[in-house]
């Protein structure tokens, strides 16, 4: 069996949790002490230097008790306001129980369109980098008061992976009403085995899941599954650990029993190769000799290095980036659109607040966003 990793080697680390686990149904309140002791963990992860990032349900299940619904599924308006109603609550008890640790949290509501559109994923991803930097911990859910059904997540577990490939984070823990990943639903088969380690997310995994789903919460193994695929293509490790029980997190520190899913890579990396392969080029930035030799070294391009450029590309496109001679010696996701690029090529980054009339990026393609011959 492959080695795990060690929770302390992650550096910047999301952490799902779900509906059941938050909130008492039957009052429709937040499971305070369960929480408090979340929240120690965290912090602890937070404590050593890593950054954390929440994902965070139970706005529909706090509010439909509220708004005095009955049991069962909500028809979609019903959700949406119930949603409205919870949500106020959901941020407001993670906010004051990080607060009790020093720790500002900072609320995001994002939907589908944001994770998968370019531009309005560079948003958020800028926000949430911002907010990190600021050593910050994001509260995030799915903005179920505007998301249509067809056009929404619905479950939590596919929407934190996003999140994490999304803000790089190297590790996306699970933390849910079942332990982890059996070869078979336990509910059905009483010999079902524990899947202590997942090497590759394959058919015969997705296999595995069942189709359940509790009341309180949408994802099942199913979307968990999902959500393994998602992050470990991007380079991001995924957990599946039991939330039923005071300071999960500690548990799995500690060596507990969860199901890890490893990626052979790691966020950056993943990027990179995703870069480098798939995408239709939408532009070129030529860059002088200073420039690229700065780029093998490993820096971003900075738009003092761009002499001119072609195509009219819009802020997040994958440029081509070619030497003097036009010779191509990379590839990388620019941080403006053309006539943006075009203003500020040949500039001081420091210029840039002042060409553009608002402040932007230092660099024109971020070293991360940048694969350099192939690599
Ligand atoms: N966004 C939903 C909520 O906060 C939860 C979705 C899920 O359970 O995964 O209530």
């Amino acid at each position: 069996m492959a080695q795990v990793p060690s929770l302390d080697q992650f550096r910047h680390v999301v952490v799902k949790v779900g509906s059941s686990l938050l909130v008492d149904s039957v009052r429709g309140a937040i499971k305070q002490a369960w929480l408090d002791a979340l929240v120690e963990d965290i912090a602890a992860l937070h404590g050593r230097g890593a950054s954390v990032t929440v994902v965070s349900s139970g706005a529909v299940a706090l509010g439909r008790t509220v708004a005095g619904l009955p049991k069962g599924k909500l028809k979609l308006e019903d959700s949406q306001a119930s949603a409205a109603i919870g949500q106020i609550a959901l941020s407001s008890a993670w906010s004051q129980a990080l607060r009790g640790h020093g720790i500002v949290a900072g609320q995001v509501l994002v939907t589908l369109r944001d994770t998968e559109v370019r531009r309005r994923y560079l948003n958020a991803r800028a926000t949430l980098g911002r907010l990190i930097a600021m050593r910050a911990i994001p509260i995030i859910n799915e903005n179920d008061t505007v998301a249509t059904s067809e056009i929404r997540y619905g479950d939590n577990d596919r929407l934190a992976a996003r999140v994490a490939t999304m803000a790089s984070a190297d590790l996306l823990v699970l933390l849910s009403d079942v332990a982890g990943l059996y070869d078979s639903p336990p509910s059905d088969n009483a010999q079902a085995q524990f899947l202590p380690v997942v090497e590759r997310v394959t058919p015969e995994i997705e296999a595995m899941a069942g189709g359940a789903a509790s009341e309180l919460s949408r994802g099942g193994m199913r979307t968990k599954i999902e959500a393994a695929r998602i992050a470990t293509s991007a380079g991001t490790h995924m957990i599946i650990a039991d939330g039923r029980i005071a300071h999960p997190i500690a548990r799995v520190a500690a060596g507990g029993r969860c199901t890890w899913f490893l990626t052979p890579s790691n966020p950056v990396a993943a990027r990179k190769i995703w870069i480098g392969g798939s995408l239709e080029l939408k532009g070129t930035v030529f860059v002088d000799a200073g420039a690229a030799a700065a780029l093998a070294r490993g820096k971003s391009l900075l738009p003092a290095g761009v002499t001119r450029i072609e195509g009219a590309f819009s802020r997040g496109d994958c440029v081509a980036i070619c030497d003097e001679r036009g010779a191509e010696i990379g590839r990388g996701l620019i941080a403006f659109d053309a006539l943006h690029a075009e203003r500020i090529r040949g500039r001081k980054s420091r210029d840039i607040a002042h060409l553009l009339g608002a402040p932007g990026p230092a660099e024109m393609i971020h070293r991360d966003d940048m694969t350099l011959g192939g690599r």
